[in-house]
């Protein structure tokens, strides 16, 4: 069968079909504080980001995010916006007609999968009358109940559910649409992308893909993680437009995003600088302008080979320069061992400290999630074999953390919520008190 590869029009960027790999990120400010979301739009703008997400927890936001669109559009800025919407359809179809593209994941407008194919039909009509695209975001750990029981919590179900809502685009004649299928564990959404790129292909029409290791932390980390799963990918021709997601300011997610884009356009090439392999294991050297290009060479050469367990080991030599310009030795200084472990964890082959998955925040935070994040580490960093999960809000973060065996989820109000798996075990804990309750129960498990 011909295949058809569609392209996406969000406002002045095209994504898609051979274009550029388009670098976006979100605001972690509150929409209804429209002066803070403007501003840091501007600051996200002059660093790079091509498209800007912003959250819309409800109709009340619905005209802040007009007032932050007419403010940037005021100042010359005309980087396309995307409205971010969780489960409410209305405030979907109230926001469609102002920002360039919607980003939704339809499956949630309704507990009847009837009826929300229904409001994504009617979404669809909005967006095609006003010109806005369409995100279709499905996320593992949040597909509904009527494709878990057809494929279980899977790769595979959560390609079978994008296949459905781009079918219902493609019955509508709606070609703006940019599909995404993140996961926080780099194999299953590695997994995921390329089962529905696959089905895709199968089916004979490719829409845009939007790349991106959802809650994957931040610090090294977080950057590895992200570099694992995107570079795998984008190695492979698959992926249209990335967000590298940290909990952090979102303006330090652009320099990872431009380098992978850059790496991948092939307009950067790797500061390694020989390699060679025996048995399983790979002996690299690398001469490397700073750390933060050490780390990010070091897991886009070898992330897709370890995580598709075409190597097993690796060992790393050479030297990088420090911010003052020295050159360090990559093995005296130990930063050789460090990466190799922490690039082992992040291909999920071998875990030497416990797993965090922490969203990177947005409008919907509730509390100081990047200080809770880095308590929570310093406490359990001793732990191995167990999965946090520091989540900024309690509407989407249980649903959002997927996998993890402990929940640290903001409440609001100073509260925070403690869930082992999908059960909260304590609710409305004092924040000052609450890492540590999170300890007492994750070391009376027992399971650790
Ligand atoms: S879980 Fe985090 S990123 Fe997701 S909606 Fe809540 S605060 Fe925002």
């Amino acid at each position: 069968m011909s295949k058809c590869t569609m392209a996406a029009r969000v406002g002045d960027v095209l994504i898609g079909d051979g274009g550029h790999i388009v670098v976006q990120t979100m605001c972690d400010t509150h929409t209804s504080d429209v002066e803070a979301t403007v501003a840091q739009c501007v600051r996200l703008a002059e660093a790079g980001a091509e498209i800007i997400r912003v959250t819309v927890p409800g109709m009340d936001d619905v005209e802040s995010v007009r007032r932050i669109k007419e403010a940037l559009r005021a100042k010359g800025i005309n980087t396309p916006l995307v409205a971010d919407i969780h489960f409410s359809s209305n405030t979907a179809f109230a926001v469609a007609p102002i920002v360039e593209k919607v980003r939704v994941n339809p499956g949630n407008f309704h507990k009847d999968h009837s009826e929300a194919i229904r409001r994504f039909r009617e979404l669809i009509r909005i967006c095609a009358d006003n010109g806005t695209a369409i995100r279709v975001g499905v996320n593992h750990g949040s597909l509904g109940d009527y494709i878990t029981n057809l494929y279980g919590d899977t790769p595979e179900a959560m390609a079978k559910a994008a296949m459905e809502w781009v079918g219902i685009c493609a019955e509508e004649d709606f070609h703006d649409v940019v599909v995404s299928l993140k996961s926080s564990n780099t194999r299953v959404m590695v997994d995921a992308y390329r089962c529905f790129n696959s089905e895709m292909t199968a089916a004979g029409t490719v829409f845009p893909l939007h790349l991106g290791v959802t809650e994957a932390g931040n610090g090294d980390s977080g950057r590895i993680k992200s570099c694992v799963g995107i570079s795998t990918l984008l190695s492979e021709g698959i992926g249209d437009t990335i967000r590298v997601s940290l909990t952090e300011d979102p303006e330090a997610e652009l320099p990872v995003a431009r380098y992978l884009a850059a790496r991948y356009e092939r307009r950067i090439v790797s500061s390694m600088t020989s390699v060679s392999i025996q048995g399983r294991k790979a002996f690299a050297t690398y001469h490397s302008p700073s750390f933060e290009t050490l780390l990010m060479d070091v897991s886009c050469d070898f992330g897709k080979r370890l995580l598709d367990k075409e190597l097993d080991d690796l060992e790393l030599s050479g030297e990088y320069m420090d911010e003052a310009g020295n050159p360090v030795s990559i093995e005296a200084s130990g930063k050789g061992a460090y990466l190799v472990d922490e690039l082992m964890q992040a291909a999920r082959r071998r875990f030497y400290r416990p797993e965090y998955i922490s969203c990177p925040g947005c409008g919907r935070t509730m509390y100081d999630l990047k200080a809770a994040l880095a308590e929570v580490k310093a406490k359990t960093s001793h732990m191995k074999d167990v999965v946090i999960a520091v989540m900024g809000c309690v509407v989407n973060g249980p649903g959002e953390m997927a996998d993890a065996d402990w929940g640290y989820v903001g409440e609001g109000n100073g509260k925070v919520s403690i869930y082992k798996g999908r059960t909260p075990l304590m609710r409305h804990v004092p924040e000052n008190e609450a890492v540590d309750r999170l300890l007492e129960l994750i070391e009376g498990d027992g399971s650790i």
